[in-house]
Parts: C-alpha cells; sequence; structure tokens
C-alpha cells in the first residue's frame, strides 16, 4: 500500500482520495492555503486545473523529484472550451515532464532528471512526450537535439519533434543519413494525418463515411485537402 499526496481538494481530488483510501492506501489532501505543508507521499496525484500545474510545480520544486506524480489534467482552453493551450501534436503530459525539470534541479540531482526521461521512454516507446521532453533538455543543455531525435524520429514521427530537428541549425552537407530521415519521418507524418474531413461537424476521420459517425449528417465527409 501506498501514501499518496493529492494537490487540489475539489471534486477530483475528493473523489480520488476516497477511492485511495479505500483500497488501503493513506492519503493526505493538500488545497490552495497547504502551499506551506511539504508533500509526504511517494505518490503526488496532482488534480488542480491544468493552468494551475505550472504553479504547483513552482512551489512543489524539490519535493516532487524522483516521486510518481499523476497529471488528471485536460489542457483545456478554459476561456472558450472548444480547444486545447498544448500546441498542435504536442501534449500536456510533455508540458508537465519539461516541467518537472525544475524540481530535480532544486533537489540538487540534475542527473536524475535525464534517468526519469530515459525511464519514462523505455516504459512507453509508443509515446511521444518522453521523446519530446527529452530533445528539450538536450536543447536546453546546449547540445544540439537532432542525434538523440534521428532515431527516434524514425520511430516515432512528431511535428514538434521535426520542428526540434529543424531548430539543430544548418544541415552540414555529411548529413544525408539526416536528410532520409527527415524525409522518412515527415513522409510517416503526413501518412498518418486524417485524410477526411466533415464539412459540418469538422470531425476529422481516417476513413470516408457514407455518414458522419460524429453529427450523423450524410454526404458531409469529404477528402481533406490540408493535410497539415
Ligand atoms: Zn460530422
Amino acid at each position: 500500500m501506498a501514501h499518496i499526496s493529492i494537490v487540489g481538494s475539489g471534486n477530483m481530488g475528493q473523489a480520488i482520495s476516497g477511492i485511495a483510501a479505500k483500497g488501503g492506501n493513506t492519503t493526505e489532501l493538500l488545497n490552495s492555503s497547504d502551499t506551506g505543508t511539504p508533500v509526504t507521499g511517494e505518490i503526488v496525484v496532482l488534480a488542480v486545473p491544468y493552468p494551475k500545474v505550472a504553479e504547483v510545480i513552482d512551489q512543489r520544486g524539490a519535493q516532487l523529484a524522483g516521486k510518481i506524480v499523476v497529471d488528471i489534467t485536460n489542457p483545456l482552453d478554459f476561456a472558450t472550451f472548444d480547444g486545447l493551450t498544448v500546441p498542435a501534436d504536442g501534449s500536456a503530459a510533455t508540458e508537465i515532464a519539461a516541467a518537472l525539470q525544475r524540481c530535480y534541479k532544486e533537489a540538487g540531482k540534475p542527473a536524475a532528471y535525464e534517468e526519469f526521461l530515459d525511464e519514462a521512454e523505455a516504459a512507453y516507446p509508443e509515446a511521444s512526450a518522453p521523446v519530446l521532453a527529452k530533445a528539450r533538455w538536450v536543447q536546453a543543455n546546449g547540445d544540439n537535439p537532432r542525434e538523440y531525435l534521428s532515431g527516434r524520429l524514425s520511430r516515432k514521427p512528431t511535428l514538434q519533434g521535426l520542428l526540434l530537428w529543424l531548430e539543430g541549425g544548418p544541415v552540414p552537407d555529411t548529413t544525408l543519413e539526416s536528410l532520409q530521415t527527415l524525409r522518412e519521418s515527415l513522409g510517416r507524418s503526413i501518412q498518418a494525418r486524417p485524410k477526411h474531413l466533415c464539412s459540418s461537424c469538422g470531425l476529422r476521420p481516417n476513413v470516408l463515411y457514407w455518414q458522419c459517425p460524429q453529427c450523423k449528417s450524410w454526404g458531409t465527409v469529404v477528402p481533406a485537402e490540408d493535410v497539415f
């Protein structure tokens, strides 16, 4: 059984705390007036709205290093409720993983952050978040993330990764191999894009439907021109 700290005592925080306690775990529920109380759990659940996550990570700093940090947020745009606040093709997990770097730095264990990223990448080889977070970390250390990304992008192409790759500066003429990686990644990325669009509700399905599976309109799903 575990000791779990839950930051955020709203509906989600209380529900998670209740379920964790029912499962025989001990929990502590912290709210916004408990910023001075250090988290003691080996698992920390961030049960706050997405815009507050960065603040909590800032406040908790070193306390979070080496802990299992669980994010339950949706990076919803709370002004409109119709879009996400993370970059297209990015994710909240990438943003949060990048922010956790500060926690390891404050704890005086900056190298442990790289171990955390490597473990995350090994555990979730299909996820793009650990790869993007690691590439950003390599870049933040003043190194060119291109070498790291080249192999990863051929396995898991992402537009964010391609952008970081391109930000690596001019491509030396000896790196034909890198250009080949870029070509393959772009090709796979384009292939993976939804190829159809519902003109009624905006759904982007991969296959052509006579009837839109989302808004149930007939004949509104057409091939999409704009692959990007
Ligand atoms: Zn539709």
